[in-house]
């Protein structure tokens, strides 16, 4: 036995040691006798009394405590998971609002890209169309050949020198029309600052754009730079017949003609406000293509061709001569051609009969007016093949050749009058010539 249960049974044993309850009733003194047991006894049945009130108190107190602690957990439980769930949702609108910006600027991009396509498209198939008709007068007139039916010497062609004096050489022209385009894709996309997986998407979008920018960019520039030269090289041609180009195509400048069927030339989009340099740019080249356009239409009614198209020979020049009839000096205000009798005498232009007759001298003669204050007089004829008011177009036929009215021999006399006076129309064939050549 150790001696720790030594010193409690001895502390047991001073604790409930035999003990008697005296009381007096009657005069008479009862005691009751109470053993260590008995003691004990009620010791641990006043304990567990204690102790149970003691337990069921704590118990109600924490139990109101555990329940708050339950609910309070439940509701923190409870806010986690809305807030979660408002993250989640949050995220989820993040993920469908940038979706929808990307594909809107997607959107946006690709048909920016198309409305530019469409523009240039419109350009290219403009251009091709002036330039089937400016080489269907051509071949025409290379089949007329020059003056004396001289047929075209490779190298005869009008020399200019396009844009003169232009200070960026093409490489740098080219690098320019590339930087506009990347800063014009730059400035497109400002604000839309993203970051992450879809930033690099974008970024990889706008690249793409910005390339196909610099692409169209490059292509209006390559139409404008042959549009310019196909420009120049006509303007020569009008030039080279003495009458002033600007003469006869202000009017087309004036209403310019690309705002009303050139198409979408302003900026599509109802965020844009300001033209982009490509559609800046674009304007200009409409422009350009309609001077070309105006050029092309003046050209197909200027008389660049010889009213013979048969083998002829220029027997007599413009200007003053000795009359072959009276022998004194006189003007001559045309050119005349001889060639076999009955040959085909042939519109120098396109244009509409506004006589078809016997005029004095004339003898049988047909005028053409071709509009812009051309007309050309075919006379001496032996017989008319056209009616007054009748369309006639190039190298259609208008008489035979013959030798009536004031004429000597078997010829055609030709006339060119501007404004209605008469001017050489040896400068005319010639600069006919160069138009098949450009
Ligand atoms: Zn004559």
């Amino acid at each position: 036995m150790s001696r720790r249960t030594g010193n409690l049974k001895r502390v047991f044993s001073r604790l409930f040691k035999e003990r008697q309850i005296y009381h007096r009733s009657d005069g008479v003194v009862h005691f009751i006798s109470m053993s260590a047991q008995t003691q004990i006894a009620f010791a641990v049945v006043a304990l567990g009394a204690l102790l149970w009130v003691a337990y069921a108190s704590v118990n109600v107190v924490f139990k109101e405590q555990i329940i708050v602690a339950k609910e309070r957990e439940r509701l923190v439980m409870q806010t986690n998971l809305s807030k979660r769930l408002n993250e989640a949702k949050t995220a989820y609108d993040d993920i469908a609002y940038l979706n929808h910006t990307y594909k809107r600027q997607f959107d946006e991009t690709m048909d920016d890209i198309w409305a530019r396509h469409r523009v240039l498209t419109n350009m290219v198939d403009r251009k091709a169309a002036i330039d089937q008709k400016l080489n269907l007068q051509a071949e025409g007139l290379s089949a007329a050949g020059g003056p004396n039916g001289q047929k075209p010497v490779n190298g005869n062609r009008v020399m200019i020198d396009v844009a003169p004096g232009e200070a960026t050489p093409r490489q740098s022209r080219v690098s320019i029309l590339r930087k506009e385009a990347a800063t014009e894709a730059r400035e497109r996309n400002e604000g839309s600052e993203e970051s992450g997986d879809a930033a690099q998407s974008i970024n990889l979008m706008e690249k793409a754009a910005a390339e196909l920018y610099s692409e169209q960019m490059m292509l209006i520039a390559a139409i404008e730079e042959k549009t310019e030269q196909r420009i120049s090289e006509l303007r020569q041609v009008i030039s080279s017949t003495g009458v002033d180009p600007d003469t006869l195509i202000t009017p087309a400048k004036i209403s310019n003609i690309s705002l009303a069927q050139g198409g979408p030339f302003i900026e599509p989009g109802s965020e844009a406000t300001l033209p982009t340099r490509y559609y800046a740019h674009a304007n200009r080249v409409a422009a350009s293509v309609d001077e070309l356009e105006a050029l092309q239409g003046v050209l197909h009614h200027l008389p660049l061709s010889s009213p013979l198209t048969v083998n002829r020979r220029m027997t007599s020049g413009f200007g003053v001569r000795r009359d072959p009839i009276n022998g004194k000096h006189a003007s001559h205000h045309g050119v005349d051609f001889s060639a076999p009798w009955a040959s085909p005498v042939t519109a120098t232009a396109a244009g509409v009969v506004h006589f078809a007759g016997t005029r004095s001298g004339f003898g049988r003669v047909v005028e053409i007016d071709h509009g812009n204050g051309f007309v050309t007089r075919y006379a001496h004829m032996n017989r008319i093949k056209v009616r007054r008011g009748q369309t006639v177009e190039l190298h259609d036929q208008v008489g035979e050749l013959g030798n009536s009215g004031r004429s000597t021999g078997p010829h055609v006399h030709y006339e060119v009058l501007y404004k209605k006076r008469p001017v050489n129309p040896r400068r005319f064939i010639e600069a006919g010539r160069y138009v098949f050549e450009s």
